[in-house]
């Protein structure tokens, strides 16, 4: 599989072959019953290790350009059982983390409902820029934890020298990357540690799954899997077919993605009811000369402020896309953050991340981009 491209791994990286049929797609193994004598290998749900299992996360570790030898991973019903298994399985009390600004709004919860609990510390640094993190490290930090897109406005955090800083102050590096998916980024390459995703977004891409997953080097991962063990957040084999099936298609679903957002970006940019636009694409976007570094693709993920319209009545003339939560599906959605993920921010936070009302996140699908801006362009105009 080393040699293969980026396409051919999303179509056979993992496929398990049924010796019987021999047919070309791995079977549903539905059994949470196998042999114990004469095997150490004993596949169970709650071990994370049944076939339909290994088949997914065998083909994320390729897609991620990592290798069996050296990785491991451990596929999860959700994005937030992934990250907090993470977190709980790394960290002790005593423990300091340095988060960066801006996370996905269930990490947030996570941190600030749960962590002071097991006595683990946490802050944020001044900015996401690699500096500010290196200025709040503490002598007890352990890990630093980036996601990059970032949610609602796709900030973009500098992965390689985030990577150096924690190799240099002996932290564990953690990211959650699932606005880029693997089509866009591979931060373990660029010396991440550890890489989230929720599988409910592009992974999954039809917006009718939940899953996430982990990719770690197999001796970091070791304390992640036996709290994964205890907390059993395990993904059933119906699933991890239906999840396997999606990656086949990860590659061009996305690669039109990042077409159609370009599209619907430039669009957006030179329209006058719209005040801003954030892309990571667009020139003028503040980390636009980071992400071309690090990614292959700008993704599928844009956000827009109306300059006067109201932004549900907006939402409401759309024809096509449609008002709802979540991202990452073939269809285009559009929410609005200060109602949706962000409505649990004070004003006061709001203002400081630069989230007003009138910002709107849009999930670029895999439509023809043509129809998408014909959408926006007939509701702006109303
Ligand atoms: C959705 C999301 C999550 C949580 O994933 P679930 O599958 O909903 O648990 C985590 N991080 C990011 C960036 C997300 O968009």
């Amino acid at each position: 599989m080393e040699n293969l491209s980026f396409s051919t791994l999303c179509v056979h990286a993992g496929t398990r072959i049924d010796p019987i049929t021999e047919g070309v797609n791995t079977p549903i193994y539905t059994s949470t019953s196998y042999p114990y004598l004469d095997t150490d290998d004993r596949p169970y749900p709650r071990y994370f290790n049944l076939p339909n299992q290994k088949s997914v996360i065998e083909k994320l570790i390729f897609l991620e350009g990592c290798d069996l030898d050296t990785s491991d991973g451990i596929l999860f019903s959700s994005g937030m059982a992934a990250i907090s298994t993470t977190l709980l399985g790394l960290l002790a009390s005593g423990d300091h983390v340095l988060f960066q600004r801006g996370l996905y709004g269930g990490t947030t919860n996570f941190i600030s409902g749960w962590l002071k609990k097991y006595g683990i510390e946490w802050s944020y640094p001044a900015s996401n820029d690699p500096e500010a993190f290196e200025e709040a490290i503490r002598p007890t930090t352990r890990m630093v934890y980036i996601e990059t897109p970032s949610n609602p406005l796709l900030g973009i955090t500098d992965m390689e020298s985030i990577a150096r800083i924690a190799k240099r102050y002996r932290l564990i590096s953690v990211i959650d990357s699932t606005f880029a998916s693997p089509v866009n980024q591979n931060p373990r390459s660029l010396g991440i540690d550890i890489v989230i995703h929720s599988a409910t977004k592009y992974l999954g891409g039809h917006s009718d799954i939940s899953a996430g997953a982990i990719i770690a080097p197999k001796e970091v991962i070791k304390p992640i899997y036996r709290m994964a063990l205890n907390l059993g957040g395990s993904l059933n084999p119906e699933t991890c077919y239906l999840l396997e099936r999606s990656m086949k298609t990860l590659a061009i679903r996305v690669e039109k993605q990042n077409q159609n957002t370009m599209e619907v970006a430039l669009f957006l940019a030179q329209h006058p009811a719209v005040s801003r636009v954030f892309y990571p694409g667009l020139p003028s976007h503040p980390g636009h000369a980071i992400a071309k570094k690090q990614m292959r693709g700008f993704g599928g993920m844009l956000s827009f402020e109306l300059r006067s319209a109201d932004p549900v009545k907006f939402q409401k003339s759309l024809k096509l896309i449609r008002p709802s939560m979540s991202l990452g599906g073939v269809d285009s959605i559009i929410c609005s953050p200060v109602m949706t993920s962000h409505r649990h921010l004070s004003r006061e936070e709001l203002d400081k991340e630069g989230i007003t009302d009138k910002v709107l996140r849009l999930s670029v699908g895999i439509e023809d981009a043509t129809d998408i801006i014909h959408d926006l362009k007939q509701a702006l105009e109303k």
